[in-house]
This record gives C-alpha cells, sequence and structure tokens, in this order.
C-alpha cells in the first residue's frame, strides 16, 4: 500500500459501482460466438459494446432492423462487406443466414484486421470492368 490515501478510493468506490450496475450490463459479461465458439466479452477495449465476435465477426440477429425491437431469428449474420460512412470508422455489413435481413455495427480495435481488410479490397480485387479504362476518364 506504500501509505497510499484510501479515501479516495472509498468515496469513488461506490458511485463506480452503482453506475454500472444500473446504467450498463455488468463489464464482465460475455457471449459465445454463433459462428466459431469464442467466448467474447460483452464491451470491447474501447468500452462500447460489441454486436460481433472479434476473431470472425460474425453476430447473431438479435435486433430488428426494420421494426427496430429484439428479433426472434436468432439466425448466424455474416460479415459480408465493410461501409465507410463520411463521420469516419469503419462498420461492418451483416446479413442475416436465415432471413436476409442487413445490419451494420462499428468496428473495433481488436477486430480481425486480415478478414476486415479482405472485405474491403475484394471491390478492387474483382472488379466489374477492367480497372485500366479508368486511366481513359
Ligand atoms: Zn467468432
Ligand atoms: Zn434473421
Amino acid at each position: 500500500m506504500l501509505g497510499a490515501p484510501l479515501l479516495p478510493f472509498d468515496q469513488e468506490a461506490p458511485a463506480r459501482s452503482i453506475q454500472v450496475s444500473t446504467t450498463f450490463p455488468r463489464v464482465t459479461e460475455t457471449f459465445d460466438c454463433v459462428r466459431c465458439g469464442l467466448t467474447v466479452t460483452t464491451f470491447g477495449p474501447d468500452g462500447e459494446r460489441r454486436h460481433h465476435c472479434p476473431a470472425c465477426l460474425h453476430s447473431r440477429h438479435v435486433l430488428d432492423q426494420a421494426e427496430g425491437g429484439p428479433s426472434e431469428c436468432r439466425a448466424a449474420m455474416t460479415p459480408i462487406s465493410i461501409a465507410a460512412p463520411r463521420d469516419g470508422g469503419w462498420r461492418v455489413i451483416h446479413r442475416c443466414t436465415r432471413c436476409g435481413q442487413l445490419a451494420s455495427a462499428p468496428v473495433h480495435a481488436d477486430d480481425n484486421r486480415l478478414i476486415l481488410v479482405r472485405m474491403a479490397v475484394r471491390p478492387l480485387a474483382q472488379p466489374p470492368f477492367p480497372l485500366e479504362t479508368l486511366g481513359n476518364l
């Protein structure tokens, strides 16, 4: 302890525990990935709630994107693409393997970078027209 003052700690502890229990689910909460089975902490290293597994980027269809409430579907959602909105950051686009509904979720710092970059460059790797023609525009 090295004579560290105990008072600030004692003052902070109750307020912090109240905030965690009322505003947010427990920080230690986890879920099992629907695809690879990895046990994932519900909150990422940036403190944001995760919507997908950081290893395989799959998620589960639990939110109804059209209605806005919970979804009965609960099937696996596959990452199909990357979106780069103007306000910054990348988002993963998911498609449900059962009902086909689309969803998007922010990328987290520890998400699998290989899968992210692979999805981001796929359109350029397989262009629908010869890229050389761009030089003529
Ligand atoms: Zn996974
Ligand atoms: Zn679905």
